[in-house]
């Protein structure tokens, strides 16, 4: 069994937006409170998270999250990245890996290039960047991942799949022809469905849908939403095939 943790589900502006008071970012509802999306994968001893947002050092408080032995990068942007700099509790005897496209961890190093730094000021976290091809399967522990493609606006970033999971955020095509035979067996899918409209970089809730059904997954959570719909809602519409995650939610994946 993988255990999944939703760290945040929220997308680039967070839910409350600042300033914002309609209905969603003034509701009580606390599934309507959406951090950065983010999540923590566990199996027996080993602990990945993939992206590390604004928020994460407040996400990995709430969730109880005091062990890491690698992050997974999905692309650069600054929602999923910002949190970098407080991995550096995790990294205070051995270097922690970092994996991402060879494109988004060199963008990742010039935005942080001391936690790269072979000597590196005290304090400061110490990263080691760990190139993933597009395709390739890699394992940290007991955890196997696999990266795959996809387009994100005119951007190729990674999805990764992992046991019979796959992490697809921040996703406006699943570039099929490229991809068809690594789709298979995703029977959990958590995807990105920022809102109804359609967005240029991002799937609605119902491409979300649409695309979820092609690949054949079973089970559809949606990542990355905005402050446009609420939690109840998204769900009526959509359940029982997906259903909007929220933060701390938790699920269990079959390894295979
Ligand atoms: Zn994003
Ligand atoms: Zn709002
Ligand atoms: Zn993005």
């Amino acid at each position: 069994m993988i255990r999944i943790e939703f760290l945040g589900t929220g997308t680039s502006h967070g839910v409350p937006v600042i300033g914002c008071h309609c209905p969603v970012c003034s509701s009580s509802d606390p599934h309507d409170k959406r951090w950065r999306s983010s999540i923590w994968i566990s199996k027996g001893d080993t602990s990945v998270v993939i992206d590390t947002g604004y928020e994460f050092r407040l996400q990995a408080l709430r969730s109880g999250l005091d062990r890491l032995d690698a992050v997974l990068y999905t692309h650069q942007h600054s929602d999923h990245l910002m949190g970098l700099d407080d991995l550096r509790v995790f990294t205070d005897e051995n270097k922690l890996p970092v994996y991402g496209f060879a494109s988004v961890l060199s963008s990742i190093e010039n935005i942080f290039p001391y936690a790269f730094k072979e000597m590196p000021y005290k304090g400061v976290p110490r990263l080691e960047k760990r190139v993933v091809e597009e395709h390739s399967r890699f394992r940290i522990g007991e955890l196997e991942f696999q990266a795959v493609p996809l387009m994100h606006g005119c951007m190729r970033i990674a999805g990764y799949k992992f046991g019979s999971a796959a992490y697809f955020t921040d996703v406006s095509d699943i570039l099929y022809e490229e991809n068809k035979e690594y789709l298979s067996g995703i029977r959990t899918l958590i995807i990105g469905g920022l809102r109804d409209k359609p967005h240029w970089s991002h799937f609605s809730f119902q491409q979300a849908v649409d695309n979820a059904k092609r690949i054949g997954a079973e089970k559809v959570y949606f990542t990355h939403i905005n402050h446009s719909a609420f939690h109840h809602d998204i769900d009526t519409r959509f359940s029982p095939y997906a259903h909007p995650a929220y933060d701390k939610l938790v699920l269990e994946v079959d390894d295979e």
